[in-house]
């Protein structure tokens, strides 16, 4: 039986997560993360550990099935692939950050101007949709020290929480996209190993839906019943058990993580008492 080649950031800040998310859909790996490649003892999947960089590529050419990067990277090599999956990871953005005391007035300020990236296509299209002329300078790390160095006017990077822009006296500009880590696949995958990714995908949404939600437990006047159901909705529809306490019931549902204090503030204000919130492991809708 064939197994289903996924290619994973072999050291770097996806790599953890990579793997974890493969351990949470239940994938146990026979050998370490170190070397070049890991087979599963348990479903069939090889994993390839690979720098980001050359994920596109592979995934195109069919040397890896499917590979586990960020957007960023996956918009920047441009190569033919499926975007199967958005994995809710490694969010970021990438921005144009120019030095902190420079008056900006929007986007044409770079015209004629000289910017340095490790991320030039994308770049290139946003000045092409913004009609500026700018000129890209491209190196392959520590482009926040450009400017400061007289290599460039401003740069176009990864951001996060922005602090790396501070220290380097830079500031955040024009926001050009959102990133966050996706599964790809070769666009062509034989019949086999489609199945396999099917599966993958379906333990992958079990795990994201399970992070998505909390199970809740509490207890209630009977007469708030209704009302807490309506609130509650649950996978169909909450479970109620009576109390050993006359007049009472325990209420067991699951809620959306997003919307969890509100649900509580309205819940308290039904009379519900005694209320238990825990982690959902997996959910299989
Ligand atoms: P490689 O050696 O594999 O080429 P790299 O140096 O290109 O690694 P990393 O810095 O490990 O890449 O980042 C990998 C990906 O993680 C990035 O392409 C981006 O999608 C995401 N990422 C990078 N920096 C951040 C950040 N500060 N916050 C969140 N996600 C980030
Ligand atoms: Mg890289």
């Amino acid at each position: 039986m064939s197994k289903l080649k996924i290619a994973v950031q072999k050291s770097g800040r996806l790599s953890e997560k990579s793997l974890q998310l493969l351990s949470d859909c239940g994938i146990r790996l026979s050998n370490g993360e170190r070397r070049l490649k890991a087979t599963s003892t348990n479903f069939p999947v090889e994993i390839l550990f690979l720098r980001d960089d050359d994920i596109p590529q592979y995934v195109e050419e069919g040397v890896a099935d499917a590979g586990i990067l960020g957007q960023n990277e996956v918009w920047e090599k441009d190569k033919k692939v499926t975007q199967v999956k958005q994995l809710g990871f490694a969010g970021c953005r990438l921005s144009l950050a120019v030095p902190k005391d420079v008056v900006y007035t929007g986007a044409a300020y770079f015209n004629n101007k000289k910017v340095a990236t490790s991320y030039p296509v994308i770049l290139q299209k946003f000045f092409n949709e913004n009609n500026i002329n700018a000129s890209i300078e491209t190196i392959s790390g520590s482009v926040e020290i450009a400017p400061a160095i007289g290599l460039a006017d401003g740069i176009f990077d990864i951001v996060s929480t922005g602090s790396t822009l501070q220290i380097n006296g830079l500031k955040e500009v024009e926001q050009v996209i959102k990133s966050e880590a996706v599964l790809i696949s070769n666009t062509n995958l034989s019949a086999e190993k489609q199945e396999i990714l099917d599966k993958l995908l379906f333990r992958i949404q079990s795990v994201k839906n399970a992070a998505e939600n909390k199970y809740i437990l509490l207890n209630a006047p009977n007469e708030a019943i209704p009302q807490i159901s309506s609130i509650l909705p649950g996978m169909k529809s909450p479970t109620v058990l009576p109390l050993a306490e006359p007049g009472w019931s325990s209420i067991h549902s699951v809620v959306r993580e997003d919307a969890f204090w509100d649900i509580i503030d309205q819940l308290k204000a039904l009379g519900a008492e005694g209320i238990l919130v825990t982690n959902v492991e997996k959910m299989i809708l």
